[in-house]
């Protein structure tokens, strides 16, 4: 049986950050997640926002977390590599009734302790957004609200864990946990069973069901489905800034921003289900969506659609977000209601639940050689001519353009395989790369990522997976 101090489960951004923050400590741990690749669930079909927690409910931990964690991004960015980018967020009121709530709304923020959210007329939103409804009558500017690289952050985190010691077991469900005399004694996955002291529920979606196995399910989670389309990155109707509607109770709502790297992204909706699995996206869903957006923005041109997704929200139930150890079963630390600010406070979490941890005795001592550095991998798109020719000169493979629509080259490909844990399916290197995430969403590359992943990990094409395992493209030869 595999021994170790603390079993992690899921390897979304919360468990990766905690798991970074536990790699700064003289402690053995293994993150283990059911996913054949780091990136979790949710965290990686969402809006990308870091936000600033102007609209969190006031004194929860919710918004303690999200409003410590906004300021992080500046420096954990730089340090690993992630791209990021303070582009601000605008709430414009449209209608009177809208215009209203505006004081409100801020009064709120100024509660979160957000200071710096400043009212706007309607003709400077116009002049920052000319895209926008010409009936704005005023609005909010946000300026910290910010866009990342979701999964280039939790890649980050759980590279960076990795390189100070972190033991990542992908592919492994965990079933079962193992109490004996009020302690946790060992986690059952589907890879074997782990002995361990300390076991970090961050299951996400599953976080109930893995409670449950110790007998502290008291809540259960609810999948809140956000549908999203992703708009080329020439489309007609461009903005600036995260374009936010009037939040409600139900959800922050629909939205328009870029991506960081340069797309339009549309959505979501929030629509609860019964099924924690059912990812797809539906007409009545990406219609509503179409309606909301243009009260905003009217030109938004959804035939320039690239792609649809949807993302899965673990909605609580009750509701907020908790954190939880407990007395009767001393190991066992509990995550529940990270919902639709996940993204936004891993960072901050992670240090919690660490100080959490050494404040209720855990005897972690600090390393001495901690890597707090890492470096991304090289875009090859984004650097001048010279620099295209000195990295080709190095490395012929720069010179073979593997993704056409996203100039992504080989030489990347093969980093995205060979680095710390590493790519082994086509979307795992789509997230580490962009390779398929263009317009044509990988019609041509497909076919050559299916040949260099085989290739580089000495399997058959027709055993990699799109995804999970089962996932295959290529099913054999015709000829
Ligand atoms: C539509 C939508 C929009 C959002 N927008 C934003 C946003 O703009 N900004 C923001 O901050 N947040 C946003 N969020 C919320 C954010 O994405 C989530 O709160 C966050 O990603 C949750 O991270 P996590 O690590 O807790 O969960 P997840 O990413 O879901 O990871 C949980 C992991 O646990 C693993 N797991 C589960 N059960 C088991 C098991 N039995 N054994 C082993 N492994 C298991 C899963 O495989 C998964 O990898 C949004 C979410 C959605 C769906």
């Amino acid at each position: 049986m595999l021994k170790t101090d603390v079993v992690v489960i899921g390897a979304g951004a919360v468990g990766c950050a905690i798991a970074r923050e536990l790699s700064k400590y003289n402690v053995n741990v293994i993150v283990v997640d059911k996913n054949e690749d780091v990136g979790g669930d949710a965290s990686k079909s969402n809006s990308a926002i870091i936000h600033t927690g102007y609209d969190a409910a006031p004194g929860t931990l919710e918004s303690q977390l999200v409003v410590a964690a906004n300021p992080m991004y500046d420096e954990i960015t730089e340090s690993l590599d992630v791209p990021f980018k303070r582009i601000g967020a605008i709430l414009p009121a449209i209608t009177d009734e809208q215009f209203s709530q505006l004081p409100a709304i801020k009064e709120k923020a100024f509660r979160n302790h957000v200071y710096d959210v400043e009212f706007k007329t309607g003709a400077e939103l116009l002049e920052m957004e000319p895209e926008l409804n010409p009936n704005v009558k005023g609005g909010l500017y946000i300026p910290r609200e910010s866009i990342i690289d979701p999964f280039i952050l939790v890649q980050a985190l759980a590279e960076n864990a990795n390189v100070n010691g972190v033991e990542f077991m992908l592919g492994a469900k965990v079933t079962d946990i193992k109490t004996s005399n009020g302690k946790i004694e060992s986690v059952v996955t589907t890879k074997g069973e782990i002995k361990t002291t300390y076991v970090i529920n961050s299951a996400g979606l599953y976080c109930d069901e893995i409670a449950e196995m110790v007998g502290k399910a008291d809540y259960k989670v609810v999948a809140r489905k956000g549908q999203f389309y992703i708009l080329d990155k020439n489309t007609s109707c461009q903005v600036n800034h995260i374009v936010l509607p009037i939040p409600t109770k139900v959800t922050k709502g629909k939205l328009m921003c870029p991506t960081i790297h340069g797309n339009m992204l549309v959505g979501p909706t929030a629509e609860d289900q019964p099924s924690k699995v059912d990812k797809s996206t539906s007409a009545e869903g990406l219609d509503s969506i179409a309606t909301d957006v243009k009260n905003l923005v009217p030109d938004v041109n959804l035939r320039d659609t690239i792609t649809q997704y949807s993302g899965l929200r673990p909605n609580r139930n009750p509701e907020g977000l908790n954190f939880n150890m407990y007395d009767d079963l001393a190991g066992y630390i509990n995550l529940s209601g990270v919902r639709s600010t996940g993204l936004t406070l891993s960072v901050a979490m992670g240090k919690y639940v660490v100080e959490q941890m050494l404040y209720s005795g855990a005897p972690f001592t600090l390393k001495e050689n901690f890597i707090s550095k890492r470096k991304g991998i090289i875009k090859f798109s984004e650097q001048t001519p010279d620099v295209q020719d000195t990295l080709i000169k190095e490395n012929p493979l720069y010179g073979n353009v593997i993704c056409r629509c996203e100039t992504i080259t080989e030489a990347e490909i093969m980093q995205a395989i060979h680095r710390p844990i590493g790519a082994k399916s086509v979307d795992a290197v789509k997230r580490r790369v962009r390779a398929g995430m263009g317009r044509c969403q990988g019609g041509f590359c497909g076919p050559k990522v299916i040949e260099i992943l085989a290739r580089e990990l000495g399997v058959k094409a027709s055993d990699i997976n799109k995804n999970n395992p089962g996932s295959y493209m290529v099913t054999g030869t015709t000829r």
